[in-house]
């Protein structure tokens, strides 16, 4: 990682690191050019007192933004829940990225960083962190070299109130962007998830309160604070609130990162941003939610895909990686490949999750599905297991058993 180095100084060590994505072709903007365009206003207004925190803070708590890692934790609350703690505290920016299908925070990186390090910026100096560091998925090496670059050119500017930026690389592991299992990792250690409560808000990196926030997360905040609440609670439809960066892939003619109202369907994403459904495919289901997000027949692709809309139908949006199957894939397939997944993924320290994974996926390889004792294994993983990656593993496997019976009995 990188710390207190100037430009030059970076691209050194990038090179050193035989990190060779040419900056060139990335197309990496200036941060004067960002400042052009009206970037670091909001930073600006914060520093020079125009904007407090409290009122930043009351504006993100009108607008409804939420963490967009995947809980969908109100920005607002979180915020006040790491400042009711003395300090000193710490920030921890989530880039890890690895839930499978989900690909936006990368785009929000590569394309122009300045905004996301904006309201990254502006989140630390409201809870007074003395360092923040930036975790990053290390699949992402032309991303490191883009963000180095750009984090070297604010140093320079002085926009960092003098606070330490590290870049730290992640090393594959999916469990590492579990929050706690983060922090471990960036404290130097195995990255096992964390018991919670403490939560990190108060019990955090090197044990002081630590506020953590997604990519995407901090790069909504300078436009809600320029543009304003309603500017931004207007983008939603269908009774959303915002907007959502979706991951459309899978058997569409247009897979890619689009930026969509807040509540919109799966229809409506298909149809207006990912072309329709290829040629010789017929929409059948979709995951809304990666690996770990279950999965909906295409009859229920009229729901609303936002926080709290798909919990009934025991699916979730997470990061909103949304993958389109069709008639053609083989269901049992995806549902075995999905626990194959999580099975591979799950860090071993606890046995629902460790051992469960891999008893599921033995029974998940007969002809017929035991629908019965997967239930109960199923039950057992979601009660008992540590984190999201045991509780969440059996989404994919009960989805089937729900929606799609006749294809695993
Ligand atoms: Fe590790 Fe799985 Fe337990 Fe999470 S649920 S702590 S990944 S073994």
């Amino acid at each position: 990682y990188v710390e207190n180095a100037t430009v030059a100084d970076v691209e050194t060590v990038v090179e050193a690191a035989k990190i060779n994505a040419p900056l060139a072709e990335l197309d990496a903007p200036s941060l004067k050019s960002y400042q052009d365009a009206g970037g670091f206003k909001a930073l600006m207004g914060l520093r020079s007192g125009d904007l407090t925190a409290e009122a930043i803070i009351e504006t993100l708590s009108d607008a409804g933004h939420r963490g967009l890692g995947g809980a969908g934790f109100p920005h607002a609350l979180k915020l006040n829940s790491v400042l009711s703690v003395p300090g000193p505290r710490y920030m921890a920016v989530n880039a890890d990225e690895s839930e499978p299908g989900t690909f936006k925070d990368r785009y929000f990186m590569n394309t122009n960083p300045y905004p996301f390090l904006e309201g990254m910026l502006i989140a630390a100096r409201i809870v007074e962190a003395e360092a923040i560091y930036i975790f990053l998925r290390d699949e992402y090496p032309e991303t490191a070299h883009l963000l180095s670059h750009c984090l070297a050119q604010i140093r320079e500017a002085g926009l960092d109130d003098g606070r330490t930026i590290h870049l730290r690389r992640g090393a594959g592991a999916y469990i590492c962007g579990e929050e706690s299992a983060m922090l471990e990792s960036i404290e130097g250690k195995r990255g096992l998830p964390r018991h919670k409560p403490p939560f990190p808000a108060h019990v955090g990196l090197f044990g002081q309160p630590t506020l953590i926030n997604n990519v995407e997360t901090l790069y909504w905040l300078p436009d809600i604070i320029n543009k304003g609440t309603a500017w931004f609670k207007d983008g939603g439809r269908n009774g959303g609130t915002g907007f959502r960066t979706f991951s459309l892939s899978g058997h569409v003619n247009k897979p890619g990162v689009y930026i969509t109202p807040a509540g919109i369907t799966a229809q409506e994403l298909i149809d207006e941003f990912g072309g329709g459904m290829k040629d010789g495919h017929t929409f059948r289901a979709y995951l809304p939610g990666g690996a770990s997000g279950g999965i909906l027949p295409s009859s229920m692709a009229d729901i609303p895909l936002d926080f709290g809309t798909l919990e009934k139908y025991g699916c979730f949006i997470g990061s909103a990686a949304v993958i389109v199957i069709s008639d053609q894939d083989d269901m049992k397939m995806i549902g075995r490949n999905l626990m194959r997944f999580f099975e591979d993924e799950s860090c071993g320290q606890c046995t629902p999750c460790r051992a469960g994974t891999e008893k599921a996926l033995q029974l998940m390889d007969a002809k017929q599905w035991d629908a019965d004792l997967l239930t109960e294994l199923s039950d057992c993983m979601r009660d008992a297991s540590i984190c999201g990656l045991g509780q969440a593993a059996p989404n994919g496997l009960l989805s089937i058993l729900k929606h799609f019976p006749e294809d695993v009995q």
